[in-house]
């Protein structure tokens, strides 16, 4: 019997904050698989900020999406038909086919992944790229070093909450920036983070990092950019390192902003400011895995996620991350 599958579809390019009339819910039948082929039935999928960059017909690191066909991202999924040796009914792979509840393939870019290990969904999280990118940005660019003074912005949500974690892990001070009470409570109680900034309570954010760091910052992980780009050079120490992460403040603008307007500190602080993208560094996701199923089984990690039921609730979902909707990783639930 042929599938039905339900997708989501970019409907037009966004102008500012996008909005749910900027998708489309489609649905289309799939034919059986052939020789070589697998059926994968998406259970999560993953929504990310970046995914905003590619809502916009500009060249980039990735293409953009194009208008009128199913938007991709990071899904896990089961196997529910093969006629391909290397994959069995019953498994489950990661792909990059999310925004749709099913598909078919010839086994090309699936990653299998072990339900036994951890719930699946964390492969979308905790073990999968947001969790890596917290890695990277730590380990290869911040180069962090044991107890020094680590500032993370968006900290609860899915690269900040695990950012948090492994710099806590490597014995320095962490203090992170989130936007209600609720999201504080949860970095300080389960996450054990030093200090944690309540940004829309600041009258002043230089002088909220100021007093939760009084000896200054050593390495800046940058989620949010705009003002708190410019809050974090002002309270940099010597020599400190600026991850540049991400900057989700700035995805909505229609005209790019200028600044930051102190960043001449860069230069009297002899500051490294560098940017990254994590798929330039597979290279070390077997460390990653390695040390992260690790400090699980250890207990020293925690996490959390936000779901949406529904594929018809992506959008909903996706727009939430700019409304600081989420706690950890903000996922779909498909099945
Ligand atoms: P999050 O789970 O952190 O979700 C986004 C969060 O950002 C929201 O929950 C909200 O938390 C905060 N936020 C949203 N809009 C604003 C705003 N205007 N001002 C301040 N805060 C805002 O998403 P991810 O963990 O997936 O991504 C975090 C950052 O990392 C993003 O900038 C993303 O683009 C980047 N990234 C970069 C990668 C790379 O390879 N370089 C890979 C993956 C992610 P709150 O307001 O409560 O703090």
């Amino acid at each position: 019997m042929p599938i039905q599958s339900k997708e989501i579809r970019l409907k037009a390019y966004p102008k500012g904050y996008p909005n749910e009339e900027d998708f489309e819910l489609t649905t289309l039948e799939l034919p059986e698989p052939k020789k070589g082929e697998v059926l994968i039935k998406n259970l999560y999928m993953s929504v990310d900020p970046y995914m905003r960059g590619r809502m916009t017909p500009r060249k980039s690191y990735v293409p953009p999406f194009e208008v009128g066909k199913a938007m991709e991202g990071a899904a896990v999924g089961v196997v529910l038909k093969s006629l391909n040796p290397g994959l069995k009914e019953g498994e489950h792979v990661v792909s990059m086919l999310g925004f749709r509840e099913y598909f078919l393939s010839d086994g090309s870019g699936l990653l299998k992944v072990d339900p036994n290990l951890a719930p699946i969904e964390a492969y979308l999280g905790v073990l999968g790229m947001t969790g890596l990118t917290a890695y990277v940005g730590l380990k290869r660019v911040a180069e962090l070093k044991e107890n020094e003074r680590v500032l993370v912005s968006a900290a609860s949500g899915a690269v900040g909450s695990i950012a948090c974690q492994i710099a806590k892990i490597m014995g320095c001070t962490v203090v992170g920036t989130a936007s209600s009470d609720e999201k504080c409570a949860w970095l300080l109680n389960e996450l054990k983070i030093d200090k944690a900034i309540n940004y829309k309570k600041a009258q002043n954010l230089p002088h909220s990092f100021a007093e939760a760091l009084p000896e200054g910052i050593d390495v800046y992980f940058e989620n949010v950019g705009d003002v708190f780009l410019e809050a974090a050079l002002e309270n940099m120490r010597d020599f400190g390192r600026v991850v540049l992460c991400g900057m989700i403040a700035l995805y909505n603008l229609e005209d790019p902003k200028p600044g930051p307007s102190n960043l001449f500190l860069a230069i009297t602080k002899r500051l490294r400011l560098q940017g990254f993208i994590v798929s330039d560094n597979l290279d070390m996701r077997e460390a990653f895995l390695a040390d992260m199923t690790r400090w699980i089984q250890e207990d020293r990690i925690v996490w959390r996620e936000t779901v949406f039921g529904g594929i018809e609730n992506a959008p909903k979902a996706f727009l939430g991350l700019f409304d600081s909707e989420n706690i950890g990783k903000m996922l779909v639930k498909l099945a």
